[in-house]
């Protein structure tokens, strides 16, 4: 009777323990994911651009129309001010040899 209940408790402390553990390492990895890369607009106005999601932002790249989280994507200073999100470097050499030719 004693054994039963000791094991109850080794178990409530087992999942205690792998909760902590697993919610660590998921803290940690999002922590690492939102390292700033670049800084965004002073002021914090929604000027139209990034979409939010409770999963993070998603930009989209003005070359290929793709959809990338704003974490991932490759920034760049658009030809208006503001700023460029890309899938890839490709996407954004591109968009800079765009913006470099005069139309
Ligand atoms: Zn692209």
């Amino acid at each position: 009777m004693l054994g039963w209940l000791l094991r109850l408790l080794l178990l409530f402390l087992l999942v205690r323990a792998v909760m902590l553990v697993v919610g660590g390492l998921f803290r940690g990895l999002i922590e690492s994911a939102r390292v700033p890369t670049d800084d965004r607009a002073p002021g914090g106005g929604a000027s139209g651009g990034p979409v939010a999601r409770s999963q993070g932002t998603l930009v989209q790249d003005p070359v290929c129309g793709t959809y990338v989280l704003q974490e991932r994507a490759l920034s760049a200073r658009a030809a208006g001010g503001g700023t460029a999100y890309f899938c890839s470097e490709r996407c954004r050499s591109a968009y800079d040899a765009q913006a470099a030719r005069p139309n």
